[in-house]
């Protein structure tokens, strides 16, 4: 995950809810990836320490945890730029120009130069960060599925250079509810429509009363259609089905205004978190626990770095003994 800032609640159903239940299932490494955050943020990289820090611990505060899963930073293990550095040799420049997400990103970012060898090869440092582990599998919204493609392909062409070696990871695509930001667009910071994990109440209440509803619900005696309400997705997670079913009837008859339901919603909302923010809050007042968590997280993700980094130099003749 890359740390571009405080993370919201479209990270967390997009990713993190997913992510917590899969420490059960399976031997788990997530980092964060602070060297791919320089890939398109390298012009303003000073809020990029904080951002890391804050990552770490809304991680923490909503379940992550350190005793089930290998919680790293990308730029503390160095074999990440090492790999890197090896499958940039091997990868074909076509393969990372037909990047449909590159493709994209390149038409709809104007306000900065994204015209840089780092951007172009940013698939080949998550192929580094994804094969070091030899993964089985990586969570992915279906937008990321061709990202994982090209790490396959690439894990394909160093076994058929250098002899079987990489497992090919495969796509774990991940369900998620629609969370929509609060003017309905795609939940972004840099839309500035986002509800933060960290949001107090008062700001959650504030940012839900800005809240777009069923366009089409002029006024407080129009009936209304839940279903085109973003407001009513987040019911439909937050609230007890027994009002989110009153609710709904009660929004087609125009019996609720909209200021009722999303004070409703707000309150559901803000205890739902407050778990979260009670464990962040115990995190920031306890900063050598976590730098510790951190430590050890990096040491475990460090030694299997190094083993597979080994194994690698021997393939590509590089002296694997260091003076
Ligand atoms: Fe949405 Fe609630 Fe208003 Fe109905 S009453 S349109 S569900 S905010």
């Amino acid at each position: 995950m890359r740390p571009t800032g405080p993370l919201h609640l479209g990270n967390y159903h997009g990713a993190l809810a997913n992510w917590i239940q899969m420490q059960d299932a399976y031997d788990c490494f997530y980092f964060i990836a602070d060297w791919h955050a320089l890939t398109s943020d390298y012009e303003n990289p000073r809020m990029l320490e904080t951002h890391v820090r804050g990552m770490i611990l809304d991680w923490l505060s909503v379940g992550l945890s350190p005793e089930k899963s290998t919680l790293f930073i990308q730029s503390r293990i160095r074999e990440h730029a090492e790999l890197f550095l090896v499958l940039s040799m091997i990868t074909p420049v076509p393969w990372l120009e037909r990047n449909p997400t590159y493709k994209d990103q390149i038409v709809q970012i104007q306000n900065r130069d994204l015209s840089t060898f780092g951007f172009l090869g940013y698939p080949v440092l998550q192929a580094a960060d994804i094969i070091m582990y030899k993964a089985y599998g990586v969570p992915v919204g279906i937008d990321q599925v061709p990202h994982v493609e090209i790490t396959r392909e690439i894990a394909r062409r160093f076994n058929f250079l250098y002899g079987d070696f990489f497992p090919e990871p495969q796509v774990l695509l991940t369900e998620t509810p629609k969370i929509l930001g609060i003017d309905r667009r795609k939940m972004s910071k840099s839309y500035d429509n986002a509800i933060f994990l960290s949001d107090p109440p008062e700001t959650i209440a504030a940012k839900v009363a800005q809240m777009i509803t069923d366009p089409q619900r002029a006024r407080r005696s129009d009936p209304g259609n839940p279903e085109e309400c973003n407001v009513f997705s987040f019911h439909r997670i937050y609230t007890d089905p027994n009002t989110v079913f009153q609710i709904d009837a009660e929004c087609r008859t125009a019996k609720i205004g909209c200021v009722e339901c999303k004070k409703i919603m707000a309150k559901h909302l803000s205890e739902a978190l407050a778990p979260i923010r009670e464990k962040r809050a115990y995190y920031e007042k306890q900063p050598g626990e976590v730098n510790e968590i951190i430590e050890n997280g990096c040491a475990r993700a460090r030694k299997e770095a190094e083993k597979t980094m080994e194994a690698v130099r021997e393939r590509v003749c590089i002296e694997t003994k260091r003076p």
